[in-house]
């Protein structure tokens, strides 16, 4: 059987780091994590530039991290939070990684309104993050996800190789949690 890719997608603050974290207690996932992977980065770098402005890093950069992130000859499941969030991103994945794993869409799904919600909530709490900080750049995030990366979700939604599931994150987190890993049938 080939290992499990399980991918995590959705918009700012619907929770994928959350949910990546019970999953990790639930089973040895290896967890990549491509936003923490960019903010440990030196902060001078161009990188951490375009990311304080809510922009998207280069696809190349991207893909170059990922690749060395994913564990080869291994067999491993993984967790892929973050990634994919363009269309060449999404391609490249299924087109090197559908042969290898069993790789799973999640779709967090929750209305813009929840996802500031939540955000905001972030904020409150003070998690201290540089591209929570200023209100442009938040609505530079959630633009690139609904003119970006929604097309890509669908796009995934239709890929034959790979399982999809669009999950109704809205409730309290574990009665999300439940419906993922129902989904997931863990
Ligand atoms: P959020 O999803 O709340 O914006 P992340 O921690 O996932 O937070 O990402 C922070 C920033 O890192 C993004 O605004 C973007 O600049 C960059 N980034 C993360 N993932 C990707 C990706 N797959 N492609 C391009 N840029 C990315």
């Amino acid at each position: 059987m080939k290992p499990k890719m399980l991918v995590l997608m959705g918009g700012q603050g619907v929770g994928k780091g959350t949910f990546s974290q019970m999953l990790k207690e639930l089973h040895d996932y290896v967890h990549i994590e491509i936003g923490g992977i960019l903010r440990s980065l030196p902060k001078d770098s161009e990188i951490s530039r375009i990311m304080a402005k809510g922009e998207l890093v280069p696809d190349e950069k991207i893909l170059e991290i990922i690749k060395s992130n994913i564990p080869d000859k291994s067999d491993k499941d993984v967790i892929l939070d973050g990634f994919p969030r363009t269309m060449q991103q999404a391609r490249w994945l299924v087109e090197n990684y559908a042969k290898i794993f069993d790789i799973h869409v999640i779709y967090l799904d929750v209305p813009e309104e929840v996802m500031v919600a939540r955000i905001q909530k972030r904020i409150r709490e003070g998690g201290g993050r540089q591209d929570d900080a200023n209100e442009q750049t938040i609505k530079n995030r959630l633009t690139n996800f609904w003119e970006t990366t929604v097309p890509v979700i669908k796009w995934l939604s239709t890929v034959k190789e790979i399982k999809f599931s669009d999950i109704d994150v809205t409730s309290e987190v574990n009665e999300n949690f439940k419906r993922i890993r129902n989904a997931l049938e863990i």
